[in-house]
């Protein structure tokens, strides 16, 4: 087995440095190569990412990710931007599936911008579309309008687009993840207006009948925006299209307490993944060890159940970081009084020590 490790920029190295620590005192046999992505690539190599990077991410297994980006690089072509790397990456590896779990941990209710009892015990999974939808449809661009409410004005446009396969693949990622679950579904549109989701409607349901034990519900995304605030315990699997999922996955994460928390998996048709925590580079904080590595972990926990068929050793990184919780570590993003403030580093250090303490005791 072959991981990728692309850390990035900004908090991505510090942060994937502990996930990696984590991954090597499981002593499994896999082979870790490490290669530049995002600004510092381009930096170094001329291109957010550079041949050598993507040749590695298609060999390997599975790609363990930080994050890209940085306001320094804003002025930079698009083409040049270190969020490019991400989504050269999902087109080259063929990634369609997010798979965003919105878990809150029982130690961090408190840190939820909502009531404790709206989110205690919360397990929810969002499953994002990744190719399709207004994000890469054509045509798009400006230019002088030919008609509409203002004829001969400088306009921009892009076009919503989902193919029947599109829609039928990740309704039926999303019917199988339930069902490892609490089989329910909730599939989020906008059919009372838009064309594209009346038909991605119509899909997930034709899609649906072929998984009678998972209960469908439809939901507008204005209704499901809502439902996410109000009674977000109500939700099970959540599947939606590529902007819908964008924004609603986030909103899904600060109910968990913080985004320093909350890992996420991309996946292709053949299992084969990218992992990497929620948020981004933060550039805010970086380089001051104060970051929270504990999403990335988690990522690092998914990547061996979804692309590396580790499943134990993905429970033992996942009951870890529960213990170094409940000894009420804390990076500065999930502090509270009486619990105590660490850095990165010693983070990823707690997570190591609980792991290991496990394997001793056990045997
Ligand atoms: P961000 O997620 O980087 O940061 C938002 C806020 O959350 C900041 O205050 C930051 O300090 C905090 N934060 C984020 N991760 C944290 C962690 N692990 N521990 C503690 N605090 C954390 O979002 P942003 O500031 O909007 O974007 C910064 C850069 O990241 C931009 O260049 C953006 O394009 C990029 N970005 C990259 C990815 C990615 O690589 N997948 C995703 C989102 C944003």
């Amino acid at each position: 087995m072959k991981i990728a490790v692309l850390p990035g920029d900004g908090i991505g190295t510090e942060i994937v440095d502990e996930a990696v620590k984590v991954l090597k005192v499981l002593d499994l046999k896999f082979e870790m190569e490490t290669a530049d992505v995002g600004g510092v690539a381009y930096d170094r190599h001329g291109h957010p990412l550079p041949e050598a990077t993507l040749k590695l991410a298609k060999e390997a297994d599975a790609v363990l990710f930080g994050a890209v980006g940085d306001w320094k690089y804003d002025q930079l072509e698009r083409k040049f931007r270190p969020e490019q790397a991400i989504l050269g990456l999902r087109k080259n590896l063929g990634l369609f599936a997010n798979f965003r779990p919105a878990i809150c941990y029982e130690q961090l209710t408190h840190a939820s911008s909502l009531k404790p009892e709206l989110v205690a015990g919360l397990d929810i999974l969002i499953i994002r579309e990744l190719t399709g939808d207004i994000y890469f449809g054509q045509p798009r661009g400006r230019r002088t309008s030919p008609d509409g409410n203002f004829p001969g004005a400088e306009e921009a446009f892009d076009t919503m687009r989902y193919a029947r396969p599109e829609i039928e693949r990740i309704a039926h990622v999303a019917f199988q993840a339930a069902r490892k679950r609490n089989k329910k579904v909730t599939s989020v549109d906008k059919a009372n207006v838009l064309e594209t989701f009346q038909f991605w409607k119509d899909v997930v349901t034709e899609v649906g009948q072929q998984y009678p034990d998972v209960k469908l519900d439809h939901m507008y995304v204005d209704n499901a925006a809502m439902q996410l605030v109000k009674s977000p315990k109500s939700f099970d699997v959540v599947v939606t299209g590529n902007m819908f999922g964008d924004i609603l996955s986030d909103e899904a994460a600060m109910l968990t307490g913080s985004i320093g928390m909350l890992p996420s998996a991309s996946l292709n048709a053949s299992n084969q993944g990218l992992y990497e925590p929620s948020h981004g580079s933060a550039p805010d904080i970086a380089g001051k060890g104060i970051a929270n590595p504990l999403a990335t972990i988690l990522s690092a926990a998914m990547m061996l159940r979804f692309s590396l068929n580790q499943p134990q050793a993905a429970d033992r990184i996942e009951s870890a970081v529960k213990d170094v919780l409940s000894q009420g570590l804390r990076t500065a993003d999930i502090w509270s009084e009486g619990t105590r403030k660490v850095g990165t580093r010693e983070m990823g250090d707690a997570v190591v020590a609980a792991i290991t303490t496990k394997t001793i005791t056990k045997s």
